[in-house]
């Protein structure tokens, strides 16, 4: 079932196209996050969803009715949406509690004023319903943007870097309180962020994003493991790059040579390569591991020297950088349990479990 479709979307304003046939489906219940860089687009396509702006081309869909076309565009108003932004100010005059009962049209006073107490129960502040937005924190004041957004029961909630404006700390707070209040709510989301962490950390499933293009679109865990495109792999996690060109071609498998007279061994299941092919090639930081020892752990084919420069201590993991044969530096990033770090300048061998290694032929 599809709560929210977006339907071959477009954009353009004068000569920039800034969403370019851009299709989504989210599910009631899911959340979905838009993920790019600043500028891709993500923010004219909520808007699209919204209503408040209007799009070139395509349809948009609430629960299989048109909601705006070339024939119809009906405001945000009518759609049932909540809407949540960075600095989507509270009515600074109005205490909390009539912050929240404010949308909630269509209700007697009482009746209002008990459903925005139970929202703001839900984002645990119901303590501060007598306040006026300036006596909380921009956090609380987060929660109360929500509650708001949310007391109507709207169908789809439409939320574009609502997290931003917070510090780390209350931002990993505000996020999972919000998580866990939106999940219960059963509505459609989407999420607009350019961090890839908090779209891994919110997100359901993950649309990429770059120069108004959906690139991909996949489950979160999916699209940090195993990312399809160049694109992806260099956006989300933290993966070492390089690039190649495809040398041999055996059944599942083919060697790319990534010059330095190294020859890697990938899995190219699904993809179709021909030999002399420019391939990319990924391996997550976290699963490159180092060889101190001469090369006992290293499979061949699955490992590649390199040199020694430095370790960058970042708590939890260290990151130790090497740099390879073709003179740019690829990252392990593991838990530290050397007993000594190697010299900066000594050889290293680089290796990997195959499989981790991952093709990208666009
Ligand atoms: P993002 O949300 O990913 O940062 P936007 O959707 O805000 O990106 O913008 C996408 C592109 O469209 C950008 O090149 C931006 O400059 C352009 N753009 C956005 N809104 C307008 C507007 N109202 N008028 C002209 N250009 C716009």
């Amino acid at each position: 079932m599809t709560r929210l479709s977006l339907d071959r979307l477009n954009k353009s304003y004068g000569d920039t196209l800034a969403v370019r046939d851009v299709s989504l489906d989210i599910a009631p219940g899911e959340v979905m996050c838009l993920l790019g860089p600043s500028g891709c687009g993500k923010s004219t396509t909520l808007r699209i969803a919204a209503g408040v702006e209007r799009q070139s081309g395509g349809r948009v869909l609430i629960d299989g009715a048109v909601v705006s076309d070339a024939a119809c565009h009906e405001p945000p108003e009518k759609r049932s949406i909540g809407l949540m932004f960075q600095d989507f100010a509270l009515f600074p005059h109005l205490r909390v509690l009539d912050n929240v009962a404010f949308g909630l049209t269509g209700h007697g006073r009482g009746e209002r004023k008990r459903i925005a107490r139970e929202y703001l129960d839900r984002v645990e502040m119901v303590d501060h319903a007598d306040k006026y937005p300036h006596e909380l924190s921009g956090g609380e004041q987060q929660r109360i943007a929500l509650a708001r957004a949310l007391a109507p029961k709207p169908r789809v909630m439409l939320m574009d870097e609502p997290f931003s404006g917070l510090d780390n700390r209350l931002r990993d707070e505000v996020r999972d309180a919000a998580l866990s209040v939106l999940k219960e709510e059963n509505a459609a989301v989407l999420l607009v962020t350019h961090d890839p962490e908090e779209a891994l950390r919110m997100a359901d499933r993950i649309a990429l994003i770059a120069d108004g293009e959906l690139i991909e679109n996949g489950p979160a865990r999916q699209i940090y493991r195993a990312p399809e495109r160049r694109f992806t792999a260099s956006f989300v996690g933290e993966n070492n790059m390089l690039s190649g060109t495809v040398s041999a071609v055996a059944g599942d498998g083919v060697s790319v040579d990534i010059g330095g007279g190294e020859m890697l061994k990938v899995d190219a299941r699904g993809q179709s390569v021909a030999r002399g092919d420019a391939v990319a090639l990924s391996i997550r930081s976290e699963l490159t591991r180092m060889d101190l020892e001469g090369g006992a752990s290293v499979q061949p084919g699955h490992s590649m020297q390199g040199i020694y420069r430095e370790a960058v201590y970042l708590g939890l993991t260290t990151s130790h950088r090497v740099t390879v044969g073709d003179g740019h530096d690829m990252v392990s990033r593991v838990v530290d349990d050397l007993d000594a770090l190697p010299a900066p300048g000594s050889p290293v061998r680089l290796y990997w479990t195959p499989g981790a290694l991952r093709l990208h032929i666009s």
